[in-house]
C-alpha cells in the first residue's frame, strides 16, 4: 500500500481539476493576448476561473486577484513590492511577521534588514499561536506591514486572522497573511478577515504546480516585481498561464465545495489517526485540535529521531516530513518546534502528519500499525531513548 500522508507539502491534482485543464495543452494553446481566435478561444475559461477564484476567497468585484507562479513570488512581491512603495519611496522602516512564518517570508525579511529595514519576529505560544495583544504593542508610525499566516504548515494551527486584521485596520498599517494553508481546509473570507493581501497556492488545494495567486483590496497599489508586457493589468507580467489558471480556478470551486467533507470526514480521519498517536507512550501532540485545520498532524516522539521515523515509514510506503519541505533534506531541528520553545531533544523528533480528502480510512488504519510497530522496534534500538530523561508536557 502506498499511503501520501504529507499533503501540507503538496496534493494529488483532483482528476477533475486535470481534465479541465488538458484541451490548454494541444488545442487552445494560444496567447491569450493575441488577437486571434487561437488566442481569444482560452478567455471564456479564463474569466471562469478568475470567477470561480473571487467566490472562493470572497473577493469583491472591485478587489484584484493577480495570478502569480506561486505562493513564494506572491509572498516575495508583497514584501518586497511594500519595500519598494513604503520603505524606500516613502517614511516607513519597519515590519511586523511571526516567528513561525513560512521560509518564503522569513527569508524575504532577512533579506530587507541586510538593506536596513527593521524586522520583528513575533513570538508566540506554547501552541504555535501569536498572542494577539503583542501584535499591538509592536506596531509603530513606522510601521509599513504585518504579514501574519492564516495557518500554520507544521503544526496546523490556525491564527487568530480576523483579529488581527481587525487591529491593523485600527492602526491604519497593510496586513498580509500567507493563507496557503487555510485555502480548502477552512472558510477563508478576505472582507471577514480584513486583509488587505493574501497569498495562495493552486498545488496545496488539489490544482497544479507552478500557479498561485496574490488578492489585493482595492484601491491599494503595489509595485510591480516582473516588468514587462503589462500582462495582468501590468502588475505581473509574463505569459498568461492558461492551463494552470483553469486548474486553479476549478481546484478553488472544488475546494469551497468540499470544506464540510474537510471538517467531517478528514477531521474524523484525522482525529482517529491522532488519538492512536496519543496511546503511543511519551508522545506529544502540538496544539489542541479543535485550533488546528482539520488534515494536520505534528507530533514528537520520545527517543525517534525525526528523519530515522521518515525512512521506516517510507520503506513500508507512507509519506510522511519531519517539517518544512524547503528544509527536509538537512538534519535540521523542526523550526517552528524550536519557535515554540521546544528544546532540541523534542524539536529533532518531530513528525508531521498531513491528510487530504483523498486519504482513506485504510490508509489510516495501515498507518497507525505501521506507526506503532516503529516507534517499539526504533525506541529498542536508540542510544537517546534508554536513557534520557521522562518527557512531560511542561518541556514545552
Ligand atoms: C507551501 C507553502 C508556501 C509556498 O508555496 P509555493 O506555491 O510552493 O511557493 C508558502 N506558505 C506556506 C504556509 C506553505 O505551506
Amino acid at each position: 500500500m502506498r499511503v501520501y500522508l504529507d499533503n501540507n507539502a503538496t496534493t494529488i491534482v483532483d482528476p477533475h481539476v486535470f481534465e479541465d485543464m488538458v484541451p490548454y495543452f494541444c488545442q487552445m494553446y494560444g496567447n491569450p493576448n493575441s488577437l486571434h481566435q487561437f488566442g481569444s478561444e482560452s478567455h471564456p475559461a479564463l474569466r471562469k476561473a478568475m470567477d470561480q477564484l473571487y467566490t472562493g476567497i470572497n473577493a469583491r468585484d472591485e478587489d484584484d486577484i493577480v495570478v502569480t507562479s506561486c505562493a513564494t513570488e506572491s509572498i516575495n512581491w508583497v514584501i518586497k513590492g511594500i519595500y519598494f512603495d513604503k520603505i524606500v519611496n516613502g517614511d516607513k522602516n519597519h515590519i511586523i511577521v511571526s516567528e513561525v512564518e513560512h521560509p518564503a517570508v522569513i527569508s524575504a525579511c532577512k533579506f530587507l534588514e541586510g538593506l536596513g529595514v527593521n524586522v520583528t519576529y513575533l513570538p508566540v505560544n506554547s501552541d504555535g499561536v501569536v498572542e494577539v495583544h503583542t501584535l499591538r504593542d509592536f506596531i509603530t508610525d513606522k510601521t509599513a506591514l504585518v504579514s501574519i499566516m492564516w495557518a500554520n504548515n507544521e503544526t496546523g494551527m490556525i491564527f487568530p486572522i480576523e483579529e488581527i486584521g481587525a487591529i491593523c485596520k485600527e492602526k491604519g498599517v497593510l496586513f498580509h497573511t500567507d493563507g496557503v494553508q487555510a485555502v480548502g481546509k477552512i472558510p477563508v473570507d478576505v472582507q471577514k478577515a480584513n486583509v488587505d493581501f493574501m497569498s495562495f497556492s493552486a498545488h496545496k488545494f488539489h490544482g497544479p504546480k507552478g500557479v498561485g495567486g496574490l488578492y489585493i483590496r482595492a484601491g491599494l497599489t503595489l509595485s510591480p516585481l516582473f516588468h514587462g508586457g503589462e500582462h495582468m493589468g501590468g502588475r505581473r507580467s509574463g505569459t498568461l498561464n492558461v492551463p494552470g489558471i483553469v486548474g486553479m480556478g476549478k481546484a478553488m470551486e472544488l475546494a469551497v465545495e468540499n470544506l464540510d467533507f474537510e471538517k467531517n470526514n478528514v477531521m474524523r480521519l484525522r482525529n482517529k489517526l491522532e488519538d492512536a498517536i496519543e496511546l503511543i507512550p511519551e508522545t506529544i501532540i502540538i496544539g489542541t485540535k479543535e485550533q488546528r485545520v482539520p488534515n494536520t498532524i505534528l507530533v514528537s516522539v520520545k527517543g525517534i529521531e525525526g528523519e530515522a521515523m521518515l525512512w521506516d515509514l517510507n520503506k513500508n510506503g507512507i509519506a510522511a516530513s519531519t517539517g518544512s519541505a524547503c528544509a527536509s533534506e538537512a538534519l535540521e531541528s523542526n523550526p517552528v518546534m524550536e519557535a515554540i520553545g521546544a528544546e532540541a531533544d523534542l524539536a529533532h523528533t518531530a513528525l508531521r502528519l498531513s491528510l487530504s480528502r483523498f486519504t482513506t480510512e485504510e490508509e489510516i488504519d495501515f498507518t497507525i500499525e505501521v506507526l506503532k510497530n516503529a516507534v517499539t522496534r526504533l525506541r529498542a534500538i536508540s542510544s537517546t531513548y534508554a536513557y534520557a530523561p521522562e518527557w512531560h508536557v511542561s518541556k514545552l
